[in-house]
């Protein structure tokens, strides 16, 4: 039996007849580019987020960029971030010329560690970016205490956190601006590339639509260097049609979570940790073992997919060797040398799980 990280076909046959008319309706309406579904979808995902504004633009990455450049961030500024993220986070941060400034993770939550952040703070920073990584939300209210007190902006990367929230307040609602992705594999993923970014503020909404459609407010009329960054119609289609599962998607995330627990009791390997900060839901499902390589070898050796993320740190990689010489970030750095993920999907069966579990108890 072959398992892969993360089966999409399945939640497509699941939804097929509603995608497949939606896109015909879209192709032969012919209102391609920000059309009807894109502005539902805006308003749709805004109700669900409990935000004023969401913007659908081209793809998570995007997100991040318009995000930093609608709070006027640029060069000679410095934004905090973790080390442990996608290159993306930190690449929005170097596209409008500041510097990115690499934190120590918690070990457990492998979040952001907020003494690390407030001990990195100068008269430099601007903003912090926390991720929420694999779907575990960063302790929102404490960070925001933080940075309201010093006048920093937040700008979250809900890219993996699509329905997490703490005490029922969404991801992408605590920050200045929340950007999101929606690449195929994400919680909530379209066919192709897309984004978004949530805000309760008129004016830095205003200026995201602003960015992502070449700068201007009024067709042909351009008051600023803007960008081709659009969410697609066609992928509008698609989100609103998973938009309504997102939360039964979720709950099935941790379910497999639960089932894993169960069946990988008593191995030594450490199990993704469930704070009581907010709601995990799961969008990789990553564990730490000193003897990874032997699992991963086993998992591929039964055609059971695996993959490490991430296997380097940002403030390793060679794109950020002039931010970071010398940058040492112990627990990071440890995490990453044991870090391994598992297939997580919500239709991941049990039995497939029970598979997995058996193959890596008896590498071990
Ligand atoms: C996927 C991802 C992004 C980038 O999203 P794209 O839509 O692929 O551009 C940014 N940050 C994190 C943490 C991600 O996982």
């Amino acid at each position: 039996m072959k398992i892969p990280m993360v089966d999409l076909k399945e939640q497509y046959h699941s939804l097929k007849e509603q995608i497949d008319a939606g896109i015909i309706a879209a192709m032969e309406s012919s209102a391609f580019i920000l059309g009807p579904n894109v502005q539902a979808f805006e308003q749709e995902a805004a109700a669900y987020l409990g935000v004023k504004h969401a913007i659908g633009v081209g793809s998570g990455t995007d997100a991040l960029h318009l995000a930093l450049l609608a709070l006027g961030i640029g060069p000679g500024d410095e934004v905090i971030t973790t080390p442990f993220t996608f290159v993306a986070t930190a690449e929005a941060i170097k596209y409008v010329g500041a510097t990115p400034v690499f934190v120590d993770i918690n070990p457990d939550t492998f979040n952001i560690d907020l003494t690390c952040v407030e001990a990195a703070i100068t008269d430099k920073t601007r903003a912090v970016i926390p991720v929420h990584l694999f779907g575990q939300p960063v302790d929102m209210p404490a960070l925001k205490t933080l940075c309201d007190a010093r006048g920093l902006n937040i700008v979250e990367d809900c890219a993996q956190s699509f329905g997490a929230h703490i005490d029922g307040k969404q991801t992408g609602s605590f920050g200045d601006l929340g950007a999101f992705s929606f690449f195929p594999s994400k919680n909530l993923g379209c066919y192709g590339d897309g984004g978004m970014v949530s805000t309760n503020s008129d004016e830095l909404a205003a200026l995201v639509k602003q960015y992502r459609n070449h700068g201007s407010k009024v067709q042909y009329h351009h008051s600023l260097v803007g960008y081709t960054s659009r969410l697609d119609e066609l992928q509008a289609v698609v989100l609103r049609a998973k938009l309504p599962h997102i939360d039964s998607y979720n709950a099935n995330r941790r379910r497999v979570d639960q089932t894993y627990k169960k069946y990988l009791a008593g191995t030594g390997i450490k199990m993704p940790h469930l704070d009581d900060v907010g709601l995990h839901v799961f969008h990789q499902y990553c564990c730490l073992h000193p003897e990874r390589d032997k699992i991963l070898a086993a998992l591929r050796a039964n055609d059971i997919a695996c993959a490490i993320y991430y296997p380097v740190p940002l403030h390793k990689q060679e794109v950020f060797a002039q931010d970071c010489a010398g940058l040492s970030l112990p627990i990071t750095e440890s995490v990453m040398s044991q870090c391994f993920a598992l297939p997580v999907y919500p239709e991941l069966s049990e039995d497939k799980i029970q598979l997995i579990a058996d193959t890596i108890k008896s590498a071990l």
